[in-house]
């Protein structure tokens, strides 16, 4: 069975790592579906965020990466997918998800939303967590795969340069 593990990515972190991982045990092929829109920006591009889980998960023939615009119901429809996977962090995750699961249904009766726990080392991981500990010269081993913090140490030099550019 295929399913689809959705999220904005931005970047990947070890607890989507580790729900990816888990996920794999499971299902025949999870795909690892980057959300954009137009009106939110991000740190990372969505191709950027893209290539980095490809490069992050090279050699897993499980998984596919892949971004989607609009709504996640019609890539699921479109592909022909039956779950959704999600990841649930202490109970700040539990309203939104819900709402989200309980609305994906109603748009498209055809699919079932999977709930994942966090694993106990990653509760307290977010994608924005580990960019504001960078940005202020935190260590961030042991919260992201090595390639992310190489990207983020790209990034944010880009993002430096670009601003003395301006000065
Ligand atoms: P979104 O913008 O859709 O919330 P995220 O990239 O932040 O996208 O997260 C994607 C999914 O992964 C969500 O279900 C989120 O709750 C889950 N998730 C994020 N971080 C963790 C973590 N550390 N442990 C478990 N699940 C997580």
């Amino acid at each position: 069975m295929i399913a689809i593990y959705p999220g904005s990515f931005d970047p990947i972190t070890n607890g989507h790592y580790d729900i990816i991982e888990r996920s794999c045990k499971i299902f025949d092929k999870v795909i690892v579906g980057v959300a954009y829109n137009s009106e939110k920006s991000g740190l990372f591009t969505p191709q950027e965020r893209v290539e980095i889980i490809k490069e992050v998960f090279k050699g897993n023939d499980k998984i596919e990466v892949d971004r989607f615009n609009g709504l996640l119901v019609n890539y699921v429809k479109e592909r022909n997918i039956k779950v959704i996977i999600r990841g649930l962090r202490a109970v700040s995750d539990f309203e939104y998800e819900f709402q989200m699961a309980l609305m994906n249904k109603k748009l498209w009766g055809d699919v079932e939303t999977v709930f994942m726990m966090s694993s106990e080392n990653y509760m307290y991981v977010s994608s924005r967590i580990v960019k504001e500990i960078f940005s202020l010269g935190g260590c961030i081993k042991d919260l992201v795969p090595e390639i992310v913090r190489v990207h983020l140490e790209r990034k944010l030099r880009e993002i430096k340069n670009k601003q003395e550019g301006r000065l």
